[in-house]
């Protein structure tokens, strides 16, 4: 008989999850408290960006350094509410101890198999469906105030040599001919070639949904409250059975969890964007603005800029102030943009305190699993996170280690 195979949470990952398992023949239901694409989702709203080269965590050596200027000045892109200071700590705490030089290349290393193939796992997963159309293959720019800036990550750029990414240091001339239109704020780049960006992240996730469905998947709007081994409780008390069920539910897993007694330390890092519509200008791919902490994609017919690091809290309200901060930089990086309209998001990060997912079978419980916590790159690892979980499920030969990603690495 075929298993019946029950996960929570349709975001990028889970819905990677479902469309694996669907078609390798199981009967697969997908549990969202929200549709897909809906705006809660934080795989909605996000820069779009496959950033295969971006392995290096927030926590790295020389961030209590700069913590000063993150946490005092008002340019800084990182927000920290105050009163959420306590909360924050349990996980701000081993968080900075994992900026040592070790932890620091053991996350670096283990990063780097779920981002290096972003591009493949995502045609992958969208092949002889139309969200191929949403995938863009290219390259995406660093941009530098100038050469002193870039000399500051130049230990950033050695790991990312090391690690056989293609990227090319453009002199003054050739920056100034490709990037006229940036002010004269930004005068130096890099380019990272063989990178990628969806068009549209909610079509993309829209359109892996018809698929799933048209090839039997269920899909099942509802809340689940709490899961054991082979069930799931929803918001009215009814329980569905399943073989094997699996926590896709991002930074909201954490509360499913307890439900089991399993601990994982993660945090909502918010983030931010304001989408600019009926724009007079398109750059031809996306952008990271180094010292903003700001991503510019270009997405159909609109650019999104996306970016900020805001610690309130998971049910935090949004805050205004956030949209003023990306709103006043826009000008200062493209002084000649113009344009009619503009959309607002916030969406939640699930970035745990060593900026690794969570992914494998529970120690306990033989039949939950596990896939979540793709802090900034969740997109970028999504498709591979729901890959390895199902071919987990699927018995099939694992050619990476999943010790480090184990939920138990948060028992003591
Ligand atoms: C501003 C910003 C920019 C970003 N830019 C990028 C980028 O360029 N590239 C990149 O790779 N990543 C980026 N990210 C990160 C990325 O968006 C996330 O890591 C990723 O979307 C997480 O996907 P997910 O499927 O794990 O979670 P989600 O997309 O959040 O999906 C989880 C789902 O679980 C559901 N759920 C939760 N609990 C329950 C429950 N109890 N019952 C029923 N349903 C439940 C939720 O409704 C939700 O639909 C960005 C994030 C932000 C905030």
């Amino acid at each position: 008989m075929k298993k019946n195979i029950l996960i929570v949470g349709t975001g990028i990952t889970g819905l990677s999850a479902g469309l694996n398992l669907i078609r390798n023949g199981l009967n697969v239901t997908l549990i969202d408290r929200v549709d897909v694409g809906n705006e809660n989702q934080t795989s909605y709203g996000n820069a779009g960006l496959l950033a295969a080269s971006s392995i290096i965590p927030l926590s790295s050596p020389g961030l209590l350094r700069n913590l000063p200027f993150y946490l005092l000045s008002k340019s800084s892109p990182l927000f920290l509410k105050y009163s959420y200071l306590p909360k924050l700590l349990p996980w701000a705490i081993p968080f900075f101890r994992n900026s040592s030089k070790s932890n620091f290349n053991y996350i670096i290393k283990n990063l780097h198999q779920l981002t290096y193939d972003t591009v493949e796992q995502h045609l992958a997963l969208s092949k002889s469906t139309e969200a191929s159309k949403f995938i863009n293959k290219g390259k995406i720019s660093m941009i530098f105030r100038d050469q002193s800036e870039i000399l500051k990550s130049k230990s950033d750029l050695e790991i990312r040599k090391k690690y056989k990414f293609n990227f090319k240091k453009l002199n003054d001339q050739e920056f100034t001919k490709k990037y006229s239109y940036l002010s004269n704020n930004y005068k130096s780049g890099i380019e990272f070639y063989d990178h990628g960006w969806i068009s549209s992240p909610q079509k993309y996730l829209q359109v892996l949904k018809k698929e799933f469905i048209k090839l039997g998947g269920i899909f099942k709007k509802d809340e689940v409250t709490s899961i054991s081994d082979k069930a799931v409780t929803l918001k009215d008390g009814k329980i569905i059975s399943a073989n094997k069920i699996i926590v896709c539910s991002g930074i909201w897993s954490k509360r499913l969890l307890k439900t089991i007694n399993h601990k994982v330390n993660i945090e909502a890092e918010r983030g931010f964007h304001i989408v600019l519509k009926k724009v007079n200008f398109l750059p031809p791919n996306p952008l990271m603005i180094i010292n903003k902490k700001i991503a510019i994609t270009p997405m159909e017919d609109t650019l999104r800029f996306a970016g900020i690091v805001d610690f309130s809290g998971v049910d935090a309200p949004t805050n205004k102030s956030r949209y003023d901060y990306i709103r006043s930089l826009i000008k200062n990086i493209i002084p000649s943009l113009s344009w009619k309209e503009e959309g607002f998001w916030m969406g939640q990060r699930p970035s745990t305190s060593d900026s690794l997912p969570v992914l494998g079978r529970s120690q306990s419980l033989e039949n939950v699993y596990f896939a979540f916590g793709g802090q900034h790159v969740g997109l970028t690892i999504g498709p591979k996170l729901g890959k390895l979980v199902s071919d987990l499920i699927l018995n099939k030969k694992i050619n990476i280690n999943l010790e480090p990603y184990l939920q138990r690495r948060f028992n003591n």
